[in-house]
């Protein structure tokens, strides 16, 4: 691993290559401290120029399109064979981590680059694509890149406005960017030969079982919800418990209730990442509680079993403690499926690169759901390590699995016309 000879497939030249390029894009932040990249910033636009670089460098043709993404094609032996889209994004949440995202466009320029140096032209293109936005942070709206190049780019977000006022419209023209020109990105779905992206896991199961990669068989669908308690204030001192209605302690039960019904149910996670007090005071007894409530699962009956179960189970809650509980969807996306023969491809570079084969479900949603149905879409999922913890400074990556996993990748490549 510490010698690197010129053979341009040599074990372990790609690993500390791609983490010392995530280490300098993760210098271009808005922040003076930590990693924030959202769309269309300073840090987030000189990115886009530094991948373009690094494209072109690696003998790709780039350029950055309409909606902020940088397209980088390596041209195929054949020019009607097709493209194959390997993609992921550069923008971030705030506060984030080096890897997400990122990984998956550094690893494919790392390749593209290997193959380039090696002046070999597979039977189709390959267009690597550094998604624009898809954590949605600065216009609370994800996926802005990725359904563009799908061809999914709802216009009527060109209207929508930031913390700050400014238009996404007007944010484009800031930046020099055409709106009008972002309904005409989406590819020919009969050029497609698929979408292929590299991810870190952002969780701790491959790490748990000390396995290096995964391959992704679906993407959670989710539901989200807001759910609202509505009880009696009363004074702390003097409404004796058994007379109360308290809003918060039912709340409690909810999330209790959502805990212990997730955990027996396998594949389902629920979470109440917020809960408030509205005006809460402390010798007060809390009238009304505002809870959110984030449900996934791989399959989507699983998810729609379990909103009728924890509906049912508040009711229950509701009607004992003699409050009232509505709960308002506030968002689903339905589960997507990756394509059976892009799993059986990518089986089979993990295995011809010595690694043992695992599946995961994606319980965190990636650009390549923007692809499903438009054409067959396959990841790869590389180790989180300390801890799995992701969507943090704290995210981390070992050379090794970058480099399995941009192995995997060159692999998979190198067979996409002749694998099963
Ligand atoms: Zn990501």
């Amino acid at each position: 691993m510490t010698k690197s000879p010129p053979d341009h497939a040599d074990t372990g030249r790609f690993g500390p290559h791609i983490l010392a390029r995530a280490e300098q894009l993760a210098r271009l932040s808005e922040s003076e401290a930590g990693l924030t990249c959202t769309y269309l910033s300073a840090a987030h636009r000189a990115t886009a120029a530094q991948l373009r670089e690094w494209m072109r460098d690696a003998g790709m043709v780039s350029s950055i399109d309409a909606v902020g993404n940088v397209v980088g094609r390596y041209a195929g032996s054949t020019s009607a064979a097709g493209t194959l889209i390997v993609g992921s994004h550069y923008d971030t949440v705030r506060n984030a981590g080096k890897y997400d995202g990122r990984l998956g466009i550094l690893t494919a320029i790392a390749v593209v680059d290997d193959l380039n140096r090696a002046r070999r032209r597979l039977p189709f293109a390959i267009e690597v694509i550094g998604f624009s936005e898809e954590e949605g942070v600065r216009f609370s709206s994800a996926y802005l890149g990725s359904s563009a190049v799908a061809g999914r780019f709802d216009p009527a977000l060109l209207r929508r406005r930031d913390e700050a006022g400014e238009t996404l419209d007007g944010a484009l023209r800031a930046a020099g960017l055409d709106p009008a020109a972002i309904a005409r990105l989406g590819r020919a779905a009969h050029d497609l030969l698929g979408y292929v992206e590299v991810h870190i896991e952002q969780g701790p199961v491959l790490l748990d079982e000390g396995l290096p990669l995964s391959i992704v068989t679906s993407i959670a669908g989710a539901a989200r919800y807001a759910i609202t308690v509505h009880g009696s204030a009363g004074h702390a001192g003097t409404v004796p418990m058994a007379l109360r209605r308290d809003a918060a302690t039912a709340a409690a039960e909810i999330v209790l209730f959502v805990e212990r019904h997730c955990a027996a149910t396998a594949g389902l996670v629920g979470t109440v990442g917020k809960i408030t007090v509205p005006e809460g005071t402390v010798n007060v007894i809390p009238k009304l509680c505002e809870l959110s409530l984030d449900i996934r699962a791989a399959e989507d009956e699983v998810l729609q079993a379990a909103a009728a179960d924890i509906s049912a189970g508040s009711a229950q809650i509701a009607a004992r403690r003699g409050v009232t509980i509505e709960i308002h969807e506030t968002s689903r996306s339905p589960s997507v499926s990756c394509s059976p023969q892009m799993q059986a491809k990518l089986e089979g570079a993990v295995a011809r690169c010595g690694v043992q084969v695992r599946h995961l479900v994606s319980g965190a949603g990636h650009d390549a759901v923007m692809f499903h149905g438009i054409t067959e879409i396959g990841m790869l999922f590389v180790r989180c390590g300390n801890g799995g913890i992701s969507h943090s400074p704290l995210e981390s990556i070992s050379a090794e699995d970058a480099d399995l996993a941009a192995r995997v990748l060159r692999d998979f490549l190198l067979h996409f016309s002749t694998s099963p």
